[in-house]
C-alpha cells in the first residue's frame, strides 16, 4: 500500500499576482532619476558612510547561534535592531521577523528575505572573528550573515531618509527560519501559504549570501521521501520462505537506479541519492522492518514528477515481486511498503520578461553590475513555485566557504550591492502599486 502526504494549497490572493509580462520595467534613465533625487542620494551614500554600524550589526547577529529548528534568539535580537530603528516588527508564528518602516501600512507588500538560520553554528563568540581589514571568519558569515545585515542596513538607511519613507513602506522586510537542510523551506512555506500576510505580498526579493554575481531566477525542485517496507519477520530458518523487507528495498533500490540512470543525462539536469538505509536486528532474523531515504532533484518539475512516479512504481513492483516469491502468498506471509514525503521543496521559473528581473535588469546596467542568471534551491522556491514573481540575489560584498567551517566575509563593496537592493525595491514597490490597481475582490 502506497499513500503520499501532501501540502495544502496556498489559500486565495486578494489580488492579481500574476505580474503585467508586458511591463516593459524601468529604463536606465528611470533608474538614473531616481538614484539622483535627492532623497534617494542620501539613502545610496548611507551605506558609504555607515560602513562600520553595518558590520557591527553583522558581527553582532553572527554570534547569536540559530542553526535550523533553533532561530529564536537571533529571531528576536533582529526584531529588537528593526524596533530600535523605529520600524515595526514582529514575530510571526513560524518564527520569523516581520517588520515595516511603516506602522500603518498595510500592503500590497514586496517582501525582502532573509533567511536565519545556518547550517553550522557558532559555540563562542570568538568563532565568529574579524581581521583588521573588515574581513570575517566563522560559521555563517557569508550565508546568511550578509542577507540579514543588509535588511538592518537597509530599515536603517530608510529611516534615515524620511522622504523615502513613503516610497519604501509596503517593503515587508522578512528574516525567515527554515531554509537551510531539514528546514524545508518551512518559514517561506509558512509566509507564503498560511500568513495572514500571504494573500498581501506580490513579489519577493531574496537576499542569501553575498556577492552581485548571480541572479537566481530558477527554483530547483526537491523531493525527499522515505520508504518503509514491513512484514512478519522470523527466523531465518524455520521461517524461510515468508517476505523479506529487506530484500524488497533492495530490489526496489536496483529497479530504480536502472531504470533512472537511463534518463538521467543531458538537459534538464537531474539527481537521485539512495542517502541512508537502514533495517533488521540480527543475521539469522527476518526482518519485519527496511527504510531508505532518498532525494530527488530536477531542473524540471515534469521530470522530477516523471521521478516520484517512478519512484512508486518501483516499489509496487519491488512488492509484488516479493510477494509473488513468498511462500503461501497470504496477508500474514507478505511485505507492505509505505512512502513518506519529508521534503519537498517546489520548482518554478520567474518568466524572463517579469517586470521585476527588469527591474533589476536596468539597476544592475546603471551600477555596471553584469550578473549570471542561475538555478538553484533558495527561499524563492516556495513563491516562484505559487506563480509569484521572485529571485534570490547576493547581499553585496565577497565571501565564499558556505556550510563549512571555513566561512567568510568580506564587506568590500558591500555598499553597491545594498545600492542596487534598496534602487530594486524603490522601483518594483513602485510596480506593486501598479498591480493593486489592477486588483481583484
Ligand atoms: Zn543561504
Amino acid at each position: 500500500m502506497l499513500d503520499y502526504e501532501e501540502v495544502p494549497p496556498r489559500s486565495g490572493l486578494l489580488f492579481s499576482v500574476r505580474e503585467n509580462a508586458a511591463s516593459t520595467g524601468p529604463t536606465a534613465k528611470t533608474v538614473a532619476d531616481l538614484a539622483a533625487s535627492s532623497s534617494m542620494r542620501d539613502c545610496l551614500q548611507w551605506f558609504v558612510r555607515e560602513r562600520q554600524w553595518i558590520s557591527d550589526r553583522h558581527l553582532q547577529l553572527c554570534r547569536i547561534p540559530a542553526p535550523t529548528f533553533f532561530e529564536q534568539r537571533r529571531a528576536e535580537w533582529m526584531a529588537n535592531e528593526f524596533r530600535s530603528l523605529g520600524c515595526d516588527a514582529k514575530l510571526d508564528r513560524a518564527g520569523n521577523v516581520l517588520a515595516t518602516v511603516d506602522a500603518t501600512s498595510d500592503g500590497p507588500y514586496l517582501a525582502v528575505t532573509a533567511h536565519l538560520d545556518t547550517v553550522l553554528a557558532p559555540r563562542r563568540d570568538e568563532e565568529i572573528v574579524c581581521g583588521p581589514d573588515g574581513k570575517m571568519s566563522g560559521p555563517g558569515v557569508a550565508d546568511n550573515g550578509a542577507g540579514l545585515s543588509a535588511l538592518l542596513a537597509i530599515a536603517a538607511a530608510v529611516k534615515a531618509c524620511p522622504e523615502l519613507e513613503e516610497r519604501l513602506g509596503n517593503i515587508l522586510f522578512v528574516a525567515n527560519v527554515g531554509e537551510e537542510g531539514e528546514g524545508n523551506l518551512s518559514g517561506m512555506r509558512y509566509l507564503c501559504r498560511q500568513s495572514p500576510q500571504a494573500p498581501k505580498i506580490h513579489s519577493f526579493l531574496v537576499l542569501d549570501g553575498p556577492n552581485v554575481d548571480h541572479i537566481t531566477t530558477r527554483a530547483l525542485a526537491s523531493r525527499r521521501f522515505e520508504i518503509i517496507y514491513t512484514g512478519p519477520g522470523g527466523h531465518s530458518w524455520s521461517d524461510y520462505g515468508i517476505a523479506n523487507p529487506v530484500h524488497a528495498l533492495a530490489r526496489a533500490i536496483t529497479i530504480f537506479s536502472e531504470q533512472q540512470s537511463s534518463f538521467n543525462h543531458g538537459s534538464p539536469r537531474s539527481s537521485y541519492n539512495f542517502g541512508v538505509m537502514e533495517g533488521g536486528t540480527s543475521i539469522n532474523s527476518i526482518p519485519t522492518e527496511a527504510r531508505a531515504k532518498i532525494d530527488l532533484r530536477s531542473e524540471s518539475a515534469a521530470k522530477l514528477e516523471d521521478m516520484v512516479h517512478l519512484l512508486a512504481g518501483c516499489v509496487e513492483r519491488s512488492l509484488d515481486v516479493e510477494n509473488e516469491r513468498s511462500v503461501g502468498r497470504t496477508a500474514a506471509t507478505r511485505v507492505a511498503a509505505k512512502i513518506r514525503e519529508i521534503g519537498s521543496r517546489p520548482g518554478g521559473e520567474l518568466p524572463d520578461d517579469s517586470a521585476l528581473l527588469k527591474t533589476l535588469r536596468a539597476v544592475d546596467s546603471h551600477l555596471g553590475i553584469r550578473a549570471q542568471v542561475d538555478c538553484a534551491s533558495t527561499d524563492a522556491n516556495i513563491p516562484l513555485s505559487l506563480g509569484l514573481p521572485a529571485m534570490s540575489i547576493g547581499a553585496g560584498g565577497f565571501g565564499g566557504g558556505a556550510h563549512t567551517p571555513a566561512e567568510w566575509f568580506h564587506p568590500e563593496g558591500r555598499h553597491v550591492g545594498l545600492q542596487r537592493i534598496v534602487l530594486t525595491l524603490a522601483l518594483a514597490a513602485a510596480g506593486g502599486r501598479a498591480l493593486t490597481t489592477a486588483a481583484t475582490p
